[in-house]
């Protein structure tokens, strides 16, 4: 099964791959979490994507389509693909269905996770991170056991550059220009299943299986 999670920065889109993933031996691709790699290596993409991500804006199309195809193609082991954070526009939503459709694959549905506004800004602005494992958790809703510690591997959390309030509501509004519309490209090919992003962890995580199977 191959799929794409859709939705704006806060939704939920990487707590929800992770457990869909896990659960349906998929193999989680996610942009974001892919250049923060890239960044950490100092690797060339890393330090192109820098500015971009600092700022809140995309990193270029050809730089994120590149990057994501290659990982596609050298998934082993793994019963389909779960795409979190890609894609992101237009260019690479036709990048992908082309590049699959050369490679005799194609995607079985993309599942859009739907949460207002304001929830999205106090989620993402009460965010922290691990830089060392990834995790996430959140000041009020998440929060670690001991305060600023990261409960899998005891290295101190971080509030992501990007999740300061300017910065947010520039990628609310990059996605509002450059993502959202990429539900009605999905609807017009009947792939587009959507769910509440609001509600218990495990609710949400319910409804997205139940959205794969319909
Ligand atoms: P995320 O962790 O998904 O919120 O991504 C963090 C940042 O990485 C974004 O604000 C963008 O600067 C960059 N990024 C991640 N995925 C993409 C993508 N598909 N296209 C362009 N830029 C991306």
């Amino acid at each position: 099964m191959n799929l794409v999670l859709l939705g704006p920065p806060g939704a939920g889109k990487g707590t929800q791959a992770v457990r869909i993933a896990r659960e349906c031996n998929l193999s989680h691709l996610s942009s974001g979490d892919i250049l923060r790699e890239e960044r950490k290596s100092k690797t060339e993409l890393g330090q192109a994507a820098q500015e971009y991500m600092d700022r809140g804006d995309l990193v270029p199309d050809n730089l994120i389509i590149e990057m994501m195809m290659d990982r596609i193609a050298n998934l082993r082991g793994f019963d389909g693909f779960l795409l979190d954070g890609f894609p992101r526009t237009r260019v690479q939503s036709e990048g992908l269905d082309s590049r699959l459709k050369a490679a005799g694959e194609s995607l079985d549905a993309v599942i859009s996770i739907e949460v207002d506004e304001d929830r999205l800004v106090e989620r993402l602005t009460g965010r922290l991170y691990c830089p060392s494992c990834g995790r996430t958790y959140h000041l009020t809703f998440s929060p670690p056991a001991r305060a600023g510690i990261c409960d899998h591997c005891g290295d101190a959390l971080i509030r992501r550059k990007d999740d300061s309030p300017e910065v947010v509501r520039q990628r609310l509004a990059t996605y509002k220009e450059q993502t959202r519309p990429l539900v009605a490209y999905y609807g017009d090919r009947g792939l587009l299943r959507t769910v509440s992003g609001v509600g218990e962890i495990d609710t949400v995580t319910q409804r997205i299986k139940e959205a794969c199977q319909a």
